[in-house]
């Protein structure tokens, strides 16, 4: 009897290990991983049917994570093909989190070969490096190219030029721009040194800025930041004024009476008459 007892002891952790144990957990997530790694490469072979996966795949998962307000060229920058990855493996997680939440994706304005997981993947990462047009595409396209001259004439006034803003916000994901009520506006301003810059590139690089996860106080910064370093001077000023973020007007409080107002500026700017001046022409 004693015998049997101390049998069944050692006996006992044994099976227990193998199912519950740091094994059974690994062997799982690296079928999970297999599994996705296969599905991903039949897709990239679908699209570069002459391209090597591996060095893609590699590259893509060797990418370090970067804040949300910031461009891909933080961290060394991505090809083209790893950018699709990347698009393949979330609109595969975002098709899991759509299971999660017990969305049927056998509905036909979701489900699909391009449906919402589809959808939402293009809105949040853009359809290449070029698509500059989405919610977060400026974490992934490349910088426009913002021409810049001698400033021959010497002009020594402030330039100004009106843009609109679109972002979203770092904390939900939600819109907020300016194009949401007739009273907001975006004003750029700056007084050229040595240089004048081609003003018409002004929007991209704005867009390129702002289509990222941001606090609006934090994006007025960095407009303020990309304008100094291509115009090639401290004397700028940005008011981005009576912005309406969705994440407050259309859920939690619902308040349809918010809005935010921010400016960043310095050098000649620094004189709160001259500012003044800028807004009230
Ligand atoms: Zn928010």
């Amino acid at each position: 009897m004693k015998d049997v007892r101390i049998k069944t002891a050692i006996k006992n952790p044994k099976p227990h290990t193998k199912l519950n144990g740091a094994n059974g957990l690994k062997k799982e997530n690296n079928n999970k991983f297999d599994y996705l790694k296969d599905y991903v490469e039949g897709k990239f072979q679908d699209r570069y049917p002459l391209k090597d996966f591996l060095t893609s795949w590699i590259e893509y998962n060797h990418l370090k994570d970067f804040k949300i307000s910031d461009n891909v060229e933080s961290v060394g920058g991505i090809s083209e093909e790893a950018h699709f990855i990347m698009r393949v493996v979330t609109e595969y997680h975002i098709t899991q989190a759509f299971k999660a939440m017990k969305i049927d994706l056998k509905d036909p304005n979701v489900g699909g070969p391009k449906g919402t997981p589809y959808r939402m993947t293009k809105m949040y990462c853009g359809n290449s490096l070029e698509d500059d047009t989405e919610l977060l595409s400026g974490r992934w396209s490349n910088r426009p190219h913002m021409a810049s001259f001698p400033n021959e004439q010497g002009q020594k006034y402030p330039i100004t030029k009106r843009v609109d803003i679109v972002s979203v916000c770092s904390h939900h994901v939600a819109p907020f721009s300016t194009l949401f009520r007739e009273d907001a506006y975006a004003v750029i301003s700056y007084i050229p040194d040595q240089m004048v810059l081609g003003i018409s590139k002004l929007q991209r690089i704005v867009d390129w800025v702002a289509r990222r996860g941001h606090l609006q106080e934090n994006l007025t910064k960095m407009i303020y930041d990309e304008v100094s370093i291509a115009a090639e001077t401290a004397s700028v000023y940005v008011k981005l004024h009576g912005l309406v973020h969705t994440c407050e007007s259309v859920r939690g409080t619902q308040s349809s009476e918010g809005s935010f107002t921010s400016e960043y500026y310095g050098g000649d700017f620094e004189n709160y008459q001259l500012r003044k001046e800028i807004i009230t022409r």
